[in-house]
């Protein structure tokens, strides 16, 4: 008996390469393999007949086989196998590679689907390795052919097979966890439906109301893992500070505070220091500020009222490369201030780390440390800390819930918690987004800030963004280029299968998909021919930590000038050098991605620019680049952003963004554009979270124990 805990290799055709072929992208369990969603689909159901193939196009075609398939060995071990078939308007030539068996397999006279993609040489027309699936009248073969991501090490007819496996054992009677009155209320398909019509969809409307319903159980168990997480929040138990005065602090920075600053800063005051000493709830606040808005001075402002009142407090940045930055800014402040500041990261020697714990816990005038700057290695099981007053996490959406609490209730009394994030989320969002947290906006920016230049340019620019680039370089300034983080396709995935339609194309409008510009391809090619005297960096998601960190630094300290990325460079990163952000194919972004993008640039002094390159003519890709151009104000940006493309970018983003493939959580959710499912799940949390709160109803069982899996696999699998 299949079970959804059953171990991979229960799988008939999975082995142990297999099973660890699958773990790389988190699939563990037959019951992973559920939501293991195709990441596209292709469209073998559209016919082209052989007078409308063009070479490039991927395509289906319905022939019949009209020449003996004749198998030729060419040089060294490659072989050949030809022959010609035709439908009603011509013929077109068939070929396979390496497959010499095929002459014994395939005969005249027999018809098949072809599906894969045609070349022209010297004006004849090939159709090159397609996948062939014969023509049978009680068999009909299915219009869509969903399309899984292939980690490396098992073979797409294997994966395929074993999804299907999975589907067949375990949907007979897999219970649907959302009760049946909402799924009546939404007319959403059972569970069961719906998962098999996103790995077998039958059209493309059981496609999109299956992926539909699959995105309403997303949005909807985001949510109530909210609820019962606020529901589960303290109201008693915080620290007191009684010495709110902040101005000892505040007179030291080198600049006056903002009005935002100011409120943010008086809130927190109020979160610290008023009410009773008892029933006194400890502060669970988030500052949401745009890029360079100033949050980092209200964290300090926070650390100061800890610190001043006797108590430890805690900075956490999301990499190491941010703690130090924060660490060089903080400890001068704070020791003029009369307290003693360490960073805690993992590339410290053990010795120093051995200090840094002791000086968390020490009383002696000599060892203690009263402030810790520090990425997670603050949250590893030996880090103690006592009288610990307020834990700072920067960027918090690149940490998970459960590590934020780890070293929370570690202590006897419950630390206050402050989260900054810079992402700018549009107010009908926040609450969903944050529910469980009070939130403090910075919505205005520092006087005197110089508004990056922003140019939306086609490739015909190319010699002068190159040149532009040069200049950028040679003038003492430096450059990000970032490329988006779409993976080169196997070429064995390409020749097998063709090229696949993305889900979102085949759901939504399709957009024009200009050539992508993979960032390996690029920066190879810029290294090489165009900026070979020029110290080009190179950064992308699959590095180690070691060499991402090593390549940032390398920026960081100028000793590289262009910096070619995935969109894995830093959040928060600040390198006032940088002058100029060139994002390639910037169709493929979001506005509030390249809001941020942007945001790299122009910390400095100097002018800066961010030159957005596609070749996307009109449509949404057209307009987001207009926004950009219009517009510097992040919030503006994210609203736009909304309306663009709905709001599951949003939540990917900011309630469990950087997710590992394979993953479950937010998948589907993050390409739906259509608002009202949404809006559906969200008045439907809305009336769970009155009737039953904690989901405590005998009914609601299943449903609860779906939202704490789901949260549960929230943030686990960072890092
Ligand atoms: P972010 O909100 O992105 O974390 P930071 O806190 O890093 O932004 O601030 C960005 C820059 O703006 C820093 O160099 C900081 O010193 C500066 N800054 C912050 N607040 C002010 C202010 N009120 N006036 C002028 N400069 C400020
Ligand atoms: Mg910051």
């Amino acid at each position: 008996m299949l079970t959804r805990q059953s171990p991979l290799t229960d799988l008939k055709g999975i082995g142990k390469t297999g099973a660890e072929a699958l773990a790389s992208v988190g699939i563990r369990t037959v019951g992973d393999l559920l939501t293991f969603y195709p990441r596209a689909y292709q469209n073998r159901g559209e016919i082209r007949p052989i007078t409308l193939a063009r070479a490039g196009d991927t395509v289906s075609m319905l022939l019949t086989v009209g020449t003996v398939p004749r198998s030729v060995r060419l040089r060294g071990r490659m072989t050949i196998t030809k022959f010609r078939a035709f439908d009603e308007s011509g013929s077109i030539e068939v070929l396979y590679f390496n497959q010499p068996y095929l002459d014994k397999q395939i005969a005249v006279g027999e018809e098949y689907r072809f599906f894969g993609r045609v070349t022209e040489t010297k004006g004849v027309l090939r159709l090159v390795s397609p996948v062939r699936e014969r023509l049978s009248p009680d068999l009909p073969l299915a219009d869509l052919v969903p399309v899984y991501r292939l980690p490396k090490g098992i073979r797409r007819k294997t994966l395929g097979d074993a999804v299907k496996a999975a589907l067949d054992a375990l949907l007979p009677s897999l219970e649907d966890p959302l009760p049946e009155e909402i799924r009546r209320r939404r007319s959403l398909p059972t569970l069961t439906a719906a998962l098999r019509g996103v790995h077998e969809p039958e059209d493309r409307e059981t496609l999109r109301r299956s992926a539909g319903r699959l995105v309403f159980d997303e949005v909807l168990y985001q949510l109530l893992a909210i609820g019962l997480s606020s529901a589960n929040r303290k109201t008693s138990g915080g620290i007191r500070f009684p010495d709110t005065d902040l101005s000892p602090f505040v007179s030291r920075l080198p600049f006056p505070l903002t009005g935002a600053q100011k409120r943010t800063l008086a809130e927190i005051c109020r979160d610290l220091g008023e009410g009773r000493e008892g029933d006194f709830p400890p502060m669970n606040r988030i500052v949401v500020g745009d890029v360079g808005s100033g949050k980092t001075a209200c964290a300090e402002g926070a650390l100061y009222l800890a610190l001043k009142n006797g108590y430890r407090a805690v900075m956490m940045a999301p990499t190491e490369i941010l703690a130090r930055q924060h660490y060089a800014e903080m400890r001068p402040l704070f020791e003029t201030l009369g307290f003693r500041v360490a960073l805690l990261c993992g590339s410290l020697r053990e010795r120093e780390k051995r200090l840094v714990y002791e000086g968390m816990t020490s009383d002696d005038p000599l060892l203690r440390v009263d402030l810790v700057v520090g990425t997670h290695a603050l949250i590893s099981p030996q880090v103690a800390c006592e009288r610990l007053g307020l834990i700072v996490t920067d960027e918090q959406h690149r940490f998970g819930v459960s590590q934020r609490s780890a070293l929370a209730e570690r202590g006897d009394r419950l630390p206050h918690t402050l989260v900054m994030s810079a992402t700018p989320i549009p107010r009908t969002l926040s609450l969903a987004l944050y529910g469980d947290l009070d939130v403090s906006r910075i919505d205005e920016m520092p006087a005197g800030r110089q508004k990056v230049g922003t140019f939306a340019v086609d490739e015909s620019y190319r010699d002068r963004l190159n040149a532009f680039i040069r200049k950028n370089a040679e003038e003492g300034g430096q450059v990000y280029i970032v490329c988006p983080a779409i993976e080169e396709s196997a070429p064995e995935e390409e020749d097998e299968e063709g090229a696949g339609v993305e889900l979102g194309d085949l759901l939504f409008a399709a957009e024009e998909k200009p050539k992508l510009k993979t960032a390996a391809e690029y920066a190879k090619n810029l290294r090489e021919n165009v900026f070979p005297d020029l110290p080009v960096g190179f950064l992308h998601g699959r590095m180690k930590s070691a060499e991402k960190d090593a390549a940032m630094a390398d920026f960081v300290a100028g000793r590289t000038k262009i910096l070619v990325s995935t969109t894995v460079i830093e959040v928060g990163v600040n390198v006032p050098a940088a002058t100029l952000m060139v994002v390639e194919n910037a169709e493929r972004f979001g506005l509030s991605q390249l809001h941020q993008l942007r945001g790299r640039v122009g910390r400095g002094t100097k002018k800066s620019y961010c030159v957005l390159v596609s070749d996307a003519k009109g449509g949404p890709a057209a307009e987001r680049l207009k926004t950009m151009t219009s517009t510097n104000d992040g919030y503006e940006i994210a609203e736009r952003d909304l309306r663009l493309r709905g709001p599951g970018d949003f939540f990917c983003r900011a309630g469990a963004p950087i997710r590992q493939h394979g993953d479950p959580g937010l998948r589907l959710a993050a390409k739906w554009e259509d608002t009202a499912t949404f809006t559906a799940a969200e008045e439907e949390a809305a009336l769970l979270a009155k009737s039953d709160p904690g989901l405590t109803a005998p009914e609601h069982a299943l449903l609860r124990a779906s939202v704490l899996s789901f949260a549960d696999a929230d943030p686990s699998k960072m890092n």
